[in-house]
């Protein structure tokens, strides 16, 4: 196994009471991977590279996803892929977009409650209109009762892409890990349907983090997703920040 170099704090500001919750069984543990998105409606951000080639971030997700599944399986983890091909595991309907991404959403949490995952990783790429936009950064929710363990494996996973990236030579920009409440910023729905608690949700029962890895949007980090290594660079970053997690979590070995 390989581990980070450093095991900060988690971040956020959670209160000095909020101390890791021990996992009560020993390896192999379980790993949910959420490959974000997909199918033809649910696409996630979209880009055009400068060679006029479309990109879409479901495609990407689910590229690296089944990489980190190769490295983890590799290294004695049980895998367990929310997603496998390029579609939604419930009917999606164009005419009710928000409707189908929350029963959506919920099938996938049933899926990784079911499997007794001891973490989810969702893996998405970002993107938006302002294309200045960069960086890289993760999300937990800080008010779960196991959110010291989510915001540290959103913490070492961040940490894991941003050293990775800035050693295959691209000075990425550090956002940070930040509340899963400013994922969708819904007064009613405050927290994202994967690691949150909601109205006529069955929440996900175990530490979690969502991973934003660079934006699409902006042509410098497109340009560096596009290389045909980057997505390996990529995926042995979530791989490493994964395993950094449990070896946090078991003492260290
Ligand atoms: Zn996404």
């Amino acid at each position: 196994m390989t581990t980070a170099s450093a095991t900060p704090a988690p971040t956020l500001g959670l209160a000095d009471s909020s101390v890791p919750v021990a996992i009560n069984h020993g390896p192999p543990y379980t790993i949910a991977i959420d490959p974000g998105h997909g199918g033809p409606i649910e696409t996630g951000a979209v880009a055009t590279d400068s060679d006029g080639n479309l990109w879409l971030e479901k495609d990407l997700n689910l590229d690296v996803a089944l990489r980190v599944r190769a490295l983890l399986t590799g290294a004695g983890y049980n895998v367990v892929m929310l997603r496998t091909t390029d579609s939604t595991i419930t009917n999606f309907d164009p005419n009710d977009f928000s409707g189908s991404v929350m029963r959506e959403s919920q099938a996938r949490v049933d899926e990784a409650n079911a499997a007794q995952a001891d973490a989810l990783v969702a893996i998405h790429f970002n993107g938006w209109i302002d294309d200045s936009l960069s960086g890289n950064e993760a999300y937990c929710d800080p008010n779960r009762s196991f959110a010291a363990n989510s915001c540290q494996l959103a913490s070492l996973i961040q940490q894991s892409l941003v050293s990775d990236i800035r050693a295959d030579g691209y000075a990425v920009n550090d956002l940070g890990v930040k509340n899963d409440a400013e994922v969708n910023g819904n007064q009613d729905d405050p927290h994202s349907w994967m690691l949150g608690t909601n109205a006529d949700f069955s929440p996900s029962v175990m530490p979690g983090t969502i991973v934003e890895t660079l934006f699409l949007s902006n042509p410098d980090e497109l340009a560096f997703i596009r290389r045909p290594e980057a997505l390996d660079v990529i995926a042995a970053a979530y791989a490493k920040g994964i395993e950094s997690y449990f070896a946090w979590l078991t003492g260290g070995q």
